[in-house]
């Protein structure tokens, strides 16, 4: 009786967790969220299903508004994503329908992240007055880019650049000389240079530039406060204003910016959160 009870706690609690019970037969509705695991820094989404009326759901994150669109007759579907550096727990995600209120909970796990740690010589770690001035310069850039909310252009599952083994995961800290200086927001993969780089889902290209970190830089706006990064690039396949569709070449494997090799820098921006990248590719949008 006891094990029985355990496993019908274990199996009825994240089933809590994940789902908002119906108000009425008349205005029942599920809303859930994917994956059933969610880690520190993934992307996840909320889908709403089973809608009647035709009022659409709106949902707060961390105060800031999730952004819903259609998936099918009385489906919404919403891509979300939580800081690597936020606390692990329960985030309570308020949902509206219409005039019905809920809430979801969001259980967070703790990330495995990964520690590097790096002696260089003090010259190369503190960079000049004049390089200080262009990464401030460069950092108010993107984060301008960022607070830009366009329609959705997303379709479907978003994928990987590039079919290449990974190198550096997202999440991964750089302790240097005793420091802790960075935490790798993106992952790298391996590539040859020269190698075609192809855009992960279907967007508008706001950003080819040469940036002082990054290196020749492709960002995406997919819509909805979602963007993606390239970095590293040897050389551009596309310029500011092009709307590329889903697994069009951007670019081209590089070794541009401070990088020690050819390799594609990989990053993912969700409503200004810095998402894994595996985690969006793996969801089934
Ligand atoms: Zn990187």
């Amino acid at each position: 009786m006891k094990s029985f009870m355990k496993t019908f706690s274990c199996f009825l609690l994240p089933a809590l967790f994940l789902f908002a019970l119906p108000f009425s037969q008349a205005e029942a509705f599920q809303a859930r969220i994917l994956p059933s695991r969610i880690h520190q820094g993934d992307a996840f989404m909320i889908k709403v299903s089973g809608l009647k009326g035709t009022a659409e759901p709106s949902a707060v994150l961390e105060g800031k508004q999730v952004l819903f669109s259609g998936c099918g007759k009385g489906c919404f579907v919403a891509i979300a994503a939580i800081d690597l550096q936020s606390e692990p727990g329960i985030y309570r995600i308020p949902l509206k329908v219409g005039r019905r209120k809920t809430a979801l909970r969001l259980r967070v796990l703790k990330g495995r992240f990964e520690t590097i740690h790096l002696t260089l010589p003090e010259e190369k770690v503190s960079p000049s007055p004049e390089d200080l001035e262009r990464i401030r310069r460069e950092a108010d850039l993107l984060n301008s880019l960022w607070e830009v909310q366009s329609e959705r252009l997303w379709e479907g599952s978003f994928v990987l650049p590039l079919q290449n083994p990974l190198s550096t995961p997202f999440g991964t800290m750089r302790i240097i000389n005793g420091e802790m200086v960075s935490i790798h927001r993106g992952l790298d993969m391996k590539g040859l240079e020269g190698e075609e780089i192809r855009a992960s889902n279907r967007g508008t290209v706001v950003l080819t530039d040469e940036l002082f970190f990054g290196g020749n830089t492709v960002i995406l706006d997919h819509g909805q406060g979602i963007f993606t990064v390239y970095m590293h690039l040897s050389r551009f396949n596309v310029s500011p204003g092009d709307l590329v569709a889903k697994n069009d070449v951007i670019g081209y494997v590089g070794s541009s910016g401070r990088s020690s090799g050819p390799h594609l820098h990989f990053g993912v921006k969700v409503k200004g959160v810095n998402a894994s990248p595996v985690s969006i590719a793996g969801l089934k949008l």
